[in-house]
């Protein structure tokens, strides 16, 4: 089997609603798909958001790289997806969100081809079925309560509170709000400054949650102030986990040896694709970390099959899995991965276990 055809596909889905982050307000998902066609009649998909805050990479760019790739892939064996990827590494630095899309359509072709998942391909699962961490980020603290004691009654048993939107005290303040209203000490509560804060405004922040029993706290700091992170770490109760700071393994040594966090969120985009996230979890697994994997607002079905697969394969989820398609009012998958009371079931088919709808990729594609 080899790779015939690689094509890259921009879209933009709708959002249900925005989604307010420190720096952005995200109304639509700006994501590139990966089609990947084999010579023996197989149409593998991959799907990577852009995310250029955290990855540097735009729609556009991503488009350009999966092009600039496609001739150098075309006509190598479509199963050995090591070999492919170390040529794409040969012929493109970087450019992991591009690289994302691309490996994960050859996984999905090669779990087809041989009729198993792909949470076979990495290793098999230790799971079939994972609760969703849920995003609150109305705007407000009277609407965040709401939102979350909504979540709760639909069976969400975890939350994530995006704060860094205004001054650590007030986002303190809502943060413990929100705590506070939810009853059930079995439901994980986290909050993600994305990079929102000084580590001076992180620090205010940390202690005015100290006495909640809020989980851990993502990203307070600029990505690329893990000595920042440190600092923070070391003035919080609370856990510190890293996100727009991790592009690599290496990344990952890094803040654990400077104690910098004490787990990390892990996505395709940052990492390059499926087999560097399960990398990374067998490493968090050594270094005592704590994972969370997550999908980019709002990568859709093909994307968040990916993570489903991953989420089965590695060895734990103890912060939960980001699930990011169920924010979109409308996806490019027959059947979207679905949510029942609060979690979210492995697909079991081949390959990711989706079906893609043409059409509704047609009428979502956008020129970049
Ligand atoms: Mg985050």
């Amino acid at each position: 089997m080899r790779i015939q055809r690689i094509q890259a596909i921009a879209i933009s889905l709708p959002l249900i609603k925005p989604v307010k982050m420190s720096f952005e307000e995200v109304r639509n998902a700006e994501n590139v798909l990966a089609r990947i066609e084999t010579d023996n009649g197989i149409t593998g998909w991959g799907e990577a958001a852009s995310a250029p805050t955290m990855t540097g990479e735009t729609q556009g760019s991503m488009v350009a790289a999966i092009r600039h790739l496609a001739d150098k892939l075309e006509g190598l064996p479509a199963d050995d997806i090591p070999a492919a990827m170390h040529r794409a590494g040969q012929y493109l630095y970087g450019n992991n969100s591009a690289k994302a899309a691309i490996e994960m359509a050859l996984f999905d072709a090669l779990g087809q081809a041989r009729g198993k998942p792909v949470y076979e391909l990495l290793g098999g699962a230790k799971r079939m079925r994972v609760p969703a961490l849920r995003l609150i980020g109305t705007g407000s603290t009277a609407g965040d309560i709401a939102e979350t004691q909504k979540r709760l009654a639909e069976g969400y048993v975890a939350i994530k509170i995006k704060v860094g939107v205004d001054t650590p005290e007030a986002d303190a303040e809502r943060a413990r709000a929100v705590a506070a209203s939810v009853k059930d000490d079995k439901v994980l509560i986290c909050t993600d400054a994305n990079q929102g804060w000084t580590p001076d405004e992180a620090i205010r922040f940390v202690k005015g949650i100290a006495d909640t029993r809020i989980e851990f706290f993502e990203q307070p700091v600029a990505a690329h102030d893990v000595a920042g992170m440190a600092r923070v770490a070391a003035a919080s109760r609370v856990k510190i986990g890293v996100d727009e700071g991790l592009h690599s393994l290496d990344d990952l040594r890094h803040h654990h040896q400077l104690k910098a966090a004490l787990g990390a969120s892990l996505k395709t985009i940052k990492l390059g694709g499926l087999q560097a996230v399960h990398d990374a979890a067998l490493l968090c697994e050594e270094l005592v970390m704590k994972v969370n994997l997550a999908c980019k607002i709002a990568e859709a079905g093909i994307a968040s099959a990916g993570l489903m697969h991953l989420a089965a394969a590695i060895p734990s989820v103890d912060w939960g899995v980001s699930l990011s398609s169920p924010y979109l009012a409308d996806d490019i998958v027959a059947e979207p991965i679905a949510l029942s009371g609060g979690y979210i079931n492995v697909p079991t088919g081949p390959g990711l276990g989706i079906r893609v709808d043409e059409t509704k990729v047609r009428r979502y594609t956008r020129e970049v």
